[in-house]
């Protein structure tokens, strides 16, 4: 892949429910290792935009890229293809371990042996000892590693949903996408999904936060994607962003 392919793009996206013109003809590029948020009110179309990249909806014009290269026509495609999204309603297996919830994460990926698994076989064993130290260390970085061996019915609601999002990273996606993670989250779970999304964005993987929190957004991302009735207002860095006319208005003018 050339320098300077985005990770995840998308180029005049449109989509209607019926008369709703959700999304008019939105541009968007997130590159490898950055956090790229997509702000904007309430119904300006930012759960829709995702969708229409993930190919969760059929998009009325437009085109999505993947690294470059034309998005698989299905949802599936895109998630087989490194695009992982995390969804608002955690569904974790509650009556196993939080380490277990993030090993079978891993373990979705067609690489895993289950042969070898069922024969504990001297590499299967090796294997199995490498992803759960890495598990163990991904659960640290989302403060939840005294809850490893803990039941995730255990957990409170964020830590739930941290754990959604560590599952995610498990199954190695190149580009992440998480639809308000910080809903409902104590500040020091805030802090953890922060220093979370730091170390993807060290990795290279490219992280794309739909987010409410302002500040959150504004402290963490690298580049920012404003939307207002399906449009595109505003793009840059976060100084940028906070400094347009168009934004203040959008957020102020209603
Ligand atoms: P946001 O995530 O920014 O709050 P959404 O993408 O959920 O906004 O919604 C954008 C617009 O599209 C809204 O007017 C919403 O009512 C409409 N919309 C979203 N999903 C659907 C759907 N499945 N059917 C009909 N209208 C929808
Ligand atoms: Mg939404």
């Amino acid at each position: 892949v050339p320098e300077g392919t985005a990770a995840l793009e998308g180029s005049g996206i449109v989509k209607h429910f019926g008369g709703v013109h959700a999304l008019d003809g939105v541009d968007i590029r997130v590159m490898p290792g950055t956090v790229h948020g997509i702000i904007g009110p309430n119904g300006s179309g930012k759960s829709t935009l995702v969708s229409c990249l993930t190919r969760y909806h059929r998009i009325d014009a437009g085109q999505v890229k993947i690294f470059g290269t034309e998005a698989p026509a299905t949802a599936h495609g895109v998630a087989r293809g490194g695009v992982t999204r995390v969804f608002q309603v955690p569904h974790l297996f509650e009556r196993v371990s939080v380490l277990d919830n993030v090993l079978t994460g891993m373990r979705m990926q067609e690489s895993y042996s289950w042969l070898g698994a069922v024969l504990r076989s001297p590499a299967y064993r090796r294997q199995d000892r490498k992803e759960r130290q890495e598990a163990r260390e991904l659960l640290a970085f989302a403060g939840l590693a005294g809850r490893a061996d803990w039941l995730a019915s255990s957990l409170s609601h964020g830590q739930k949903r941290l754990l959604e999002v560590v599952r995610a990273v498990a199954s190695r996606p190149k580009v992440l996408i998480l639809d308000e993670p910080a809903t409902g989250l104590t500040s020091e779970e805030l802090d953890a999904l922060g220093r979370l999304c730091r170390v993807l964005r060290e990795r290279g993987l490219a992280v794309v936060l739909i987010e409410h929190d302002v500040d959150f957004v504004m402290g963490l991302c690298d580049e920012l994607t404003v939307l207002e009735s399906g449009k595109v207002i505003e793009r840059g860095t976060p100084e940028k962003v906070r400094n347009s006319a168009a934004v203040l208005e959008a957020y102020l003018g209603r």
